[in-house]
C-alpha cells in the first residue's frame, strides 16, 4: 500500500480510527452451524498408489455471475487443496473476508470430496470445515462452495482519515471484488492456521500461492461493464475467463465508465483503467508502470504473469494485489504533469509490490517491512534508472528526516498505537533508509545479486526476515551487527 498521508497525520489517526474499527467489528456476522460430531478418531486418509500426482499449490476454480446493477454476485467455487504442511489436518480453516460486512456473505452449500457438509462453523471471517478423517501430509482434498455476495457500499472518502479503509464493495461508478472469495489460510507447522486480527489499514492478510481459473458472467450480458482483473482474460461464451498461475490473490474491478490504455512490455500486457476526466494521469500511470516494470524485471528478476492491471479507485488509498493494483483518485486528480507530482512515486511503488508482496510473499501483519520497505526503496531504484537527477527531490519529499530517526523498522501493523514510532514512517520510510545502508555496506553487485536470489528462492513462498538475512549473509561477509542494532528491535 502507498499512503503518504499517514506520514504527516499519525497523531490525528490515533484518535479517530478506533471507532471505525469497532463499528466494523460490531457488524461482523456469526453463523453457528450444527456442532461437529464427536467420537473416536477416524482413520487418516492416505494417498492410494493410483492417486494422481499431488499438485504443488492449491487451485481455485471460480465461476461467478455479477449483477452489476443489483450489486450482487452468485459464486460457484471449487478448491483443490494439497496438504503440504507436513502434519495431518483434522479440519481446514478458510478466510471469509466478506463476512465482515453484515448480510454480505451467504453460504448456500459446502461439500468436501463430493459429500455435503453441515458441520462447518462460520465465525466472523473464520470458516472451519471439519474433515471426516484427518488429511494426511501429501494428500489432496476438494471443496465445493456455493455462495452469494451482497456488496456493501464504499462510503465516500473525501478525507481518508475519517473512514475505515474499504476497497471491497461498490461506489456509484465502480464495483470491486478484493478478498472476496473464501480461501484456505496459510498453515504454519507447529503453530496452526495463520489468521491475524483485523486492522484499520488492512494488510493483515497472509496469502499462500495458488492457481486461479476465474470465469466471469454478467446477469445482463448485453450491457457488461469494463472488467479489470488480476489474470489474463479471454472471452468465454458470454463471459470472460481468466487464469493466474501461482498468484497470491485474484482481484477484479468493474465499471461501465473505465477507459483503457494498453502497452505490451516483454510480452506482458500492461493496462491502465481510469475514469473520464483523468486521461492525463491514467496515461502517465501506464507510462511509469511500463518503465518501472522494465527496471524491476532487470533488478529483481522476471515477472511471472502475462498481464498487469493498473486500476483507478474512488478511495484515498492505493493497494497492491497480484497482477493488479489500485491507485487512488486523489493521486490521479492531483496529477498535473509537474515534476513534483507523486503519481510516478505511487505507480513505481505499487509496481514493485508485484515482486515484494505478490511474487515473494511475507507476513504483512507481523513483518510488514519485508514488502513495504522494499516497495518504498524500489521507488528510488526507479528514479536511479530513469531520472537520477531527481533522487535528491525523492529523498527529501519521500523520506524527509527519516535518516535521523531511531525508530525500529521491524514493528507490526498493530504496533503503531501508543508508540512514538508510527507505522508508516518506521516501516516504509526508515525501512527504505535501512535497505540503502545495507546496499552501501554490501556493495551494488552483491546487493542486487542477493535480491535476485531472494526473489528466485522465495517466489511463490512466504519469506521471513530470517530468510532474507540468510540470503544477505550468503552474498556478503560484511559485519552487519551495527546496522541490525540500529534498525531492528529483534535480533537477526
Ligand atoms: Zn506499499
Amino acid at each position: 500500500m502507498r499512503n503518504l498521508r499517514k506520514t504527516i497525520l499519525p497523531l490525528l489517526l490515533t484518535f479517530i480510527i478506533v471507532p471505525a474499527c469497532t463499528a466494523v467489528a460490531d457488524g461482523t456476522a456469526t453463523t453457528a452451524l450444527p456442532a461437529a460430531p464427536t467420537g473416536t478418531p477416524l482413520p487418516t486418509i492416505t494417498p492410494s498408489p493410483t492417486s494422481p500426482p499431488v499438485p504443488a499449490f492449491p487451485s481455485y476454480a471460480i465461476d461467478l455471475v455479477l449483477d452489476y446493477a443489483g450489486k450482487t454476485v452468485e459464486v460457484s467455487q471449487e478448491i483443490v487443496y494439497p496438504n503440504h504442511t507436513g502434519e495431518p489436518l483434522a479440519s481446514l480453516v478458510l478466510v471469509v473476508e466478506p463476512n465482515l460486512w453484515p448480510a454480505c456473505f451467504t453460504l448456500k452449500s459446502l461439500s468436501v470430496d463430493g459429500v455435503e457438509t453441515v458441520n462447518a462453523t462460520l465465525d466472523g471471517r473464520r470458516l472451519e470445515v471439519p474433515l471426516a478423517a484427518p488429511l494426511a501430509p501429501g494428500s489432496v482434498v476438494e471443496l465445493s462452495l456455493r455462495y452469494s455476495l451482497l456488496l456493501p457500499r464504499i462510503e465516500p472518502d473525501r478525507d481518508a482519515t475519517y473512514i475505515r479503509q474499504q476497497l471491497f464493495g461498490h461506489t456509484y461508478q465502480q464495483l470491486n471484488l478484493v478478498d472476496w472469495y473464501p480461501f484456505i489460510a496459510p498453515y504454519v507447522a507447529g503453530e496452526g492456521w495463520l489468521l491475524h486480527d483485523e486492522n484499520y489499514y488492512g494488510e493483515y492478510m497472509v496469502y499462500g500461492s495458488a492457481n486461479f481459473d476465474v470465469t466471469v458472467h454478467f446477469a445482463d450480458p448485453a450491457n457488461p461493464p469494463v472488467t479489470a482483473a488480476s489474470g489474463y482474460g479471454l472471452p468465454a461464451g458470454d463471459g470472460l475467463r481468466y487464469r493466474l498461475e501461482k498468484g497470491r490473490v485474484f482481484a477484479l474491478s468493474f465499471s461501465p465508465f473505465f477507459e483503457v490504455d494498453e502497452r505490451t512490455v516483454g510480452g506482458v500486457a500492461i493496462r491502465s483503467y481510469y475514469f473520464p476526466y483523468y486521461a492525463l494521469a491514467g496515461q502517465k500511470a501506464l507510462e511509469v508502470v511500463a518503465q518501472a516494470f522494465q527496471v524491476f524485471s532487470e533488478r529483481f528478476g522476471p515477472y511471472p504473469h502475462r498481464s498487469l492491471s493498473i486500476v483507478q479507485i474512488e478511495t484515498a488509498f492505493a493497494m497492491e494485489y497480484d497482477g493488479f493494483f489500485f491507485m487512488d483518485t486523489p493521486i490521479y486528480g492531483s496529477y498535473s504533469g509537474a515534476e513534483t507530482d507523486f503519481l510516478p512515486v505511487t505507480a513505481a511503488h505499487e509496481t514493485a509490490h508485484q515482486w515484494w508482496f505478490a511474487l515473494v510473499g511475507n507476513d504483512q501483519a507481523l513483518e510488514p517491512w519485508l514488502d513495504e520497505a522494499f516497495a518504498t526503496y524500489s521507488e528510488r531504484l526507479y528514479y536511479e534508472w530513469l531520472e537520477p537527477e531527481r533522487i535528491p527531490w525523492w529523498t527529501a519529499a519521500r523520506l524527509g528526516n527519516m535518516a535521523d530517526s531511531t525508530c525500529p523498522i521491524d514493528i507490526t501493523i498493530y504496533g503503531f498505537y501508543g508508540f512514538d514510532c508510527y507505522y508508516t514512517p518506521s516501516v516504509y520510510l526508515r525501512g527504505a533508509v535501512f535497505l540503502h545502508d545495507l546496499r552501501t555496506r554490501m556493495g551494488d553487485e552483491a546487493f542486487f545479486a542477493m535480491l535476485q536470489d531472494y526473489a528466485a528462492a522465495y517466489g511463490g513462498q512466504i519469506a521471513t526476515a530470517a530468510d532474507f538475512f540468510e540470503q544477505v549473509r550468503h552474498h556478503s561477509n560484511a559485519d552487519l551487527s551495527d546496522l541490525i542494532a540500529a534498525y531492528f528491535q529483534n535480533p537477526h
